[in-house]
């Protein structure tokens, strides 16, 4: 039975930077992938160029981009390894790579270039890797020894590190092995759901927007936050982006608002682009989201001026302020929008102002987990230290997506990866 310090089980981002780590501080590490090929997830994020972190992370104030049912557990993993120490690693290895928007920032070239470098640094210390290597049950023997039987024979280690992401893209690999190893050992869960999803709108009220597939536009988007009939109106005030605890305005009216200004994609099965995976986050069943197709623009008063000075259809002129397609296909919805808009009356041309800046919907669904970039939930925080990610069963860590811990659209969690590997790598004793 071969027996060494560390099996890190998981060989993706946080599995690999975790061993790398471990290994180069002298420890004897093992890692175990059931995959062919390694960190097959890096690979395909970020269209292929990894957005590897962000550099607008506030380390103080985690909660504003990552959600988790305390959203402060990710604090001290991430202000102990920040993304400007990832950004110098990746560096050192001479990774070039750019900042897109928002802080995110992209390798050049490829993500393999990253994996590559996470690789570089297992062998720098000294890490086996077995892949594919099936894991078959992990049971603790004596006082402080693990023993894990793989379908290369049993191994022994006095620390184990669960690795194994979420449910995420079941095709390249994603299993639920972390949550049934925290059941084993007593730690509680969260439940887990999909994130970053793609939201599904069906039946007939759908059917005016199902032309507009491929039509891409910037919007302002929020769900929560329910709406008091003494609430003030939307328009006019864009609120901040941020998370429900920023946006929650005062006297309870708007609590739990949550707010993202990205791009609207629609599709053939209903919503996505940056802007729904964000919010999808935050969506809950049965609730609506709510969209402002025209968020830079007061369309009360365009209309209003246009009435005056313009002699176009209506369709026409709402084409100034966004895509014709959406243009055409929004005015076929009332009899009233089909005429020039010197023709329209005052209350239809309010009723399409507010229409269009506040498109409430309520999607039937998500594209699940076959389409989620993340799984929200995980391993309860309670049952883990937010220090050094060991559980409450001595000897076992969880890191990374596995853990209760889920960042925006745009590389937050990788950076949760690295962060919560490094603080696990750190913390295990010589
Ligand atoms: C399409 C897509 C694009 C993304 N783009 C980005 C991005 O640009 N920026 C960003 O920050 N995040 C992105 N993400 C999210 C990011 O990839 C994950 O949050 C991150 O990979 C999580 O790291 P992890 O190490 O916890 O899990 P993973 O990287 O998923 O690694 C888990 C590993 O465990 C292995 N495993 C699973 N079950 C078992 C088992 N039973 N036995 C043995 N091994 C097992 C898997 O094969 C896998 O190698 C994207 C996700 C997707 C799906």
């Amino acid at each position: 039975m071969q027996d060494f310090d560390v099996i890190v089980i998981g060989a993706g981002a946080a599995g690999l930077f975790c061993a790398g780590i471990a290994g180069q501080r002298r420890l004897r590490v093992l890692v175990l992938d059931h995959s062919e090929k390694v960190a097959e997830k890096v690979r395909i994020s970020g269209g292929g160029r990894a957005n590897f972190t962000n550099r607008d992370i506030d380390v103080r104030q985690p909660h504003k981009h990552f959600l988790s049912e305390n959203p402060n557990f990710c604090r001290s993993a991430l202000s102990r390894y920040t993304p400007a120490d990832f950004i110098e690693l990746v560096q050192k290895h001479g990774i070039a790579f750019h900042e897109k928007h928002k802080g995110q920032l992209f390798c050049d070239r490829s993500a393999e270039d990253l994996i590559q470098m996470l690789l570089r640094e297992c062998e720098a210390g000294g890490v086996q890797r077995w892949q594919p290597c099936a894991v078959k049950g992990v049971r603790v023997s004596g006082e402080s020894t693990y023993e894990i039987d793989t379908d290369r024979g049993t191994v022994t280690s006095r620390t184990v590190v669960i690795a194994t992401g979420g449910l995420s893209i079941p095709k390249i690999g994603a299993t639920d092995f972390g949550y049934r190893i925290a059941r084993q050992f007593g730690l509680r869960l969260v439940e887990p759901r999909p994130g970053l999803v793609p939201l599904t709108f069906d039946g007939d009220g759908w059917v005016p927007y199902a032309n507009l597939a491929g039509l891409a536009l910037p919007v302002q988007i929020e769900t929560g936050g329910h709406v008091s009939p003494h609430a003030p109106p939307l328009r006019g005030s864009l609120p901040p982006e941020g998370t429900p605890s920023a946006l929650g305005r005062p006297g309870g009216k708007r609590k739990n608002l949550v707010t993202f200004h990205e791009d609207l994609l629609f599709t053939h099965r209903g919503l996505s682009g940056p802007a729904i995976l964000q919010i999808s986050s935050y969506w809950r069943d049965d609730t609506p989201i709510r969209l402002n197709l025209a968020p830079d623009v007061n369309l009360t008063e365009a209309l209003a001026r246009a009435k005056v000075t313009s002699r176009k259809l209506l369709a026409n002129e709402l084409a100034s302020v966004v895509p014709s397609r959406l243009a055409d296909a929004w005015v076929q919805q009332d009899a009233d929008w089909q005429r020039p808009v010197a023709e329209a009356t005052d209350k239809a041309l309010a009723r399409l102002a507010e229409r269009l800046s506040r498109w409430e919907i309520t999607p039937t669904g998500c594209e699940g987990y076959k389409k989620a970039e993340v799984t929200l939930g995980g391993v309860d925080t309670r049952d883990l230290s937010s220090q050094t990610m060991e559980s409450k069963q001595a000897g076992l860590y969880f890191i990374g997506e596995v853990v209760d811990v889920t960042g925006w659209l745009g590389g937050y969690n990788f950076q949760w990866a690295w962060s919560s590997a490094h603080a696990c790598a750190c913390a295990i004793p010589l």
